[in-house]
């Protein structure tokens, strides 16, 4: 089964919503696409004004995070009904980001991945290693580990239209990208250590994701790979480059 590629756009802690409406118009006919599926992953702010933005184009949004709670006393916090009263389908879950500077770990990653999916929302599950992890050799063991734990008591039928994004945190941010074979290499143990928890018709309907500075210059490269399915793109998301990402061919 050929898998839809898939490129989404990370704008981070970037953009109020103005300037994120003026990104869209700028960006709608630069990332119009038959062959892809296009997602601007926005901060909560900017969903609304975003999803008004985005109205008659391609282009899907998510949001960023996503608490696991359904409401309640977390200041501060996004529920899931809150994403879905608005329309959202995606979120992306356990980023590096969140996990370096707001103590996500494995279990909240799998709580909120379990959350999502109760409410309809596909998750855009982000794994990677460190540079030491690398250097150590145990990329794939870790990585693997990540995904087990993120997988837990995800149903088959729910994994299978989940998207993984795996991204080294060495080249997240950092110009640093893997090659594409060693992004392939992760890419392949993900789609196989999927196959273990599940079957082979998940293993192959579930699209995993590259991220790590991708650019206009390397995207053709990496997503012709066979375990590569797009990517989740940050830095370049949010210029006219990220039209060149999407119309990688
Ligand atoms: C990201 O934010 O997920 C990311 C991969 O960032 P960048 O493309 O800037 O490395």
């Amino acid at each position: 089964m050929a898998r839809k590629k898939i490129v989404a756009g990370n704008w981070k802690m970037n953009k109020t919503p103005s300037e994120a409406v003026a990104l869209v118009n700028e960006l709608k006919p630069l990332v119009a696409s038959e062959d892809v599926d296009v997602l601007f992953c926005v901060p909560a702010i900017d969903l609304v004004p975003v999803l008004e933005a985005v109205k008659g184009s391609n282009i899907q949004v998510g949001a960023e995070n996503m608490y696991f709670e359904e409401s309640g006393a977390y200041t501060g916090e996004i529920s899931p009904n809150m994403l879905t009263d608005i329309g959202v389908k995606y979120v992306i879950i356990g980023h590096s980001e969140r996990r370096e500077y707001f103590a996500e770990t494995d279990e909240t990653v799998n709580k909120k991945v379990l959350k999502a999916f109760e409410h309809g929302i596909t998750p855009i599950i982000c794994c990677g290693e460190s540079l030491t992890q690398r250097e150590q050799g145990i990329t794939i063991d870790w990585i693997r580990q990540q995904i087990k734990i993120a997988f837990q008591n995800v149903t088959a039928d729910q994994a299978k239209t989940a998207i993984i994004a795996y991204e080294p945190i060495w080249a997240i941010g950092t110009g640093k990208t893997a090659t594409s074979d060693q992004a392939e290499e992760v890419c392949a143990a993900i789609r196989e250590c999927i196959g273990e928890i599940y079957d082979d018709a998940t293993k192959e309907e579930i699209r995993i994701q590259y991220g790590g500075s991708v650019n206009a210059g390397n995207a053709a490269e990496l997503f012709a790979k066979p375990n590569i399915d797009g990517g989740l793109v940050g830095g370049a998301s949010l210029k006219a480059d990220f039209g060149k990402i999407v119309n990688y061919k």
